[in-house]
């Protein structure tokens, strides 16, 4: 069995622990992305069931509207997605095929994590000649820890303005998942202090909130636009940029085809780190707190 079967399993494995039997009255959530699946868990504890639409090993971009999503969303009181176009290909089709009025964007039962954060790159002009750019900013905002902090008291208000009867323990859980948190994010700033600066090639341009929080470097990227594969020729010309402007690692989301990092690598002498990028990308990143500790210690690791 090659490691990329292993981490499959385990991402399977994970996006299904997170539907667990619980007491009918539960909250019916479904999480566009496992990292708000698993955000929505520590904040909701067991009045939430939470259905998982995609696993770490997809391309959140793409993802089919298959009819066990869309039965899903028609059951679902609340949606907790990403928003900022991540999902522009495939949630609005989900949306309008469910015929679930509670869960329509502008709707309590939408709530939408990009709408809380500052975003990044958001572009000065709109070409559909540049690729999958996203009109709103860059969408992957959960690589930044920060980020998870602003989404998390708006996710919490959202479970209790839904769910008004355990509006108490939501913000018992909040404050306890903000303790926790802050103390984690105190230690992956001290160990990520040596990467500060550090050159780096990215496959996709998932990474701009990672790039930000980290002080990381971004030197080129492989997809030619956002969402394109990139030719031989065109990891060419990024060889030859390397060569003027060395970076020191190759950044790959677990959902990547690793060919292209793979050509790259070889050629020119710079190590691939795979990131776990969402929960359930890495046997580590079984929650949002192991997500940090793999994505920083992967880090660490492919430049030491
Ligand atoms: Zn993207």
């Amino acid at each position: 069995m090659t490691i990329t079967h292993i981490t499959h399993r385990i991402a399977f494995a994970l996006a299904g622990s997170l539907c667990l039997a619980l007491p009918a009255h539960a909250l019916k959530v479904v999480a566009c992305e496992p990292e708000w699946g698993a955000l929505t868990q520590e904040l909701a504890g067991s009045h939430a069931s939470v259905y998982v639409a995609t696993s770490a090993l997809q391309d959140p971009h793409n993802i089919q509207a298959r009819p066990s999503l869309i039965a899903a969303v028609r059951n679902a009181e609340l949606l907790v997605c990403t928003g900022a176009e991540l999902e522009a290909g495939w949630l609005p089709v989900l949306q309008r095929q469910a015929g679930n009025p509670a869960v329509r964007p502008g709707q309590p039962g939408a709530f939408y994590a990009a709408d809380f954060v500052r975003k990044l790159d958001v572009p000065t002009r709109l070409d559909r000649a540049d690729g999958d750019v996203h009109a709103a900013g860059n969408p992957h905002i959960q690589t930044d820890p920060r980020n998870i902090a602003a989404v998390a008291p708006a996710l919490s208000r959202r479970l209790s303005e839904l769910d008004p009867a355990h509006a108490a323990d939501y913000a018992q859980r909040l404050a306890d998942f903000q303790a926790r948190w802050g103390q984690a994010l105190q230690r992956w700033n001290q160990a990520a202090a040596p990467l500060r600066g550090l050159p780096i090639v990215v496959q996709h341009k998932g990474f701009p909130y990672l790039e930000d929080w980290l002080g990381l470097k971004q030197v080129a990227a492989l997809e030619p636009k956002p969402g394109v594969e990139p030719s031989s020729a065109y990891l060419s010309t990024v060889l030859t940029k390397l060569q003027q402007q060395p970076a020191r690692v190759i950044l790959r989301a677990a959902y990547n085809d690793d060919r292209s990092a793979r050509w790259l690598s070889e050629r020119a002498k710079v190590p691939v780190a795979v990131l776990p990028f969402t929960v359930g990308g890495s046997e580590r990143a079984k929650d949002l707190f192991g997500l940090f500790d793999d994505t920083v210690d992967t880090l660490l690791k492919a430049t030491q």
